[in-house]
């Protein structure tokens, strides 16, 4: 309870944890991140250094995970709200999710094509979230599955969580068999795969689903591999 006493404190007070923007990196720029934290208190000082992202990539392929956070006041472009596109093939847990227009079109014509294939009954339950929505996460979710403020693939607008009706372990869905064998196609990934925390730092998520574009999704997909052992190619 003090920790998120403190941190609305500072939150408010405008001190952010002392976060160093990025000067002349726009939204939507390519980027790829180092940093030097030390996360024994969010009083001591976190600092980022921006670096270009080596690779020639898209803003697609941008790697998001603790090593690689996000600059503070990170914004992606083009965001829309989902609950105001009014003919889209999946349903909503909420009227307040944004996403980034691209990703949207992305999973809308996936969603379309699953209910062709009689797959229906996705619930999108997170889209975009805020560097401030995502602190207020961090330090309230109780079991702590929450990734650290910068450092959550929701912050880029390019991810987005679903569920299926009914279900509480969408793993063991037909919506989940049908998503993970056929995101690839549309230019999304299985971002968290089980038994690759290593890798990712991230625990097997079957409901996160980040979207990288064509072809990297396909070839991401199809080979089975994270998005840091395909950018480390
Ligand atoms: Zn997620």
């Amino acid at each position: 309870m003090l920790v998120v006493i403190t941190f609305i404190v500072w939150f408010y007070s405008g001190k952010t944890f002392g976060l160093t923007d990025i000067e002349g990196v726009e939204a939507g720029t390519h980027i790829r991140l180092s940093e030097n934290i030390q996360l024994d208190s969010y009083a001591d000082k976190i600092s980022f250094i921006a670096e270009p992202i080596k690779q020639n990539t898209t803003i697609d392929v941008l790697l998001i995970n603790d090593e690689n956070p996000l600059p503070r006041g990170y914004l992606p472009v083009d965001l829309i709200n989902l609950y105001e596109q009014r003919n889209r093939h999946f349903q909503l847990a909420k009227s307040d999710i944004s996403i980034c227009r691209v990703v949207f079109e992305a999973m809308d014509s996936m969603f379309c094509v699953a209910q062709i294939d009689g797959v229906d009954g996705f619930i999108i339950t997170s889209g975009y979230r805020t560097f401030e929505e995502q602190s207020e996460l961090y330090f309230t979710r109780a079991d702590g599955t929450a990734a650290r403020p910068g450092t959550s693939e929701h912050e880029t607008g390019l991810a987005f969580d679903v569920t299926a009706m009914g279900d509480a372990n969408f793993a063991l869905t037909p919506q989940f068999e049908w998503l993970s064998q056929n995101c690839g196609e549309y230019g999304f990934i299985l971002r968290y795969l089980d038994g690759a925390e290593g890798i990712t730092g991230t625990p097997y998520e079957p409901w996160h689903y980040r979207y990288v574009g064509l072809p990297y999704s396909k070839t991401i997909m199809d080979d089975g591999i994270t998005l840091e052992e395909y950018l480390s190619r």
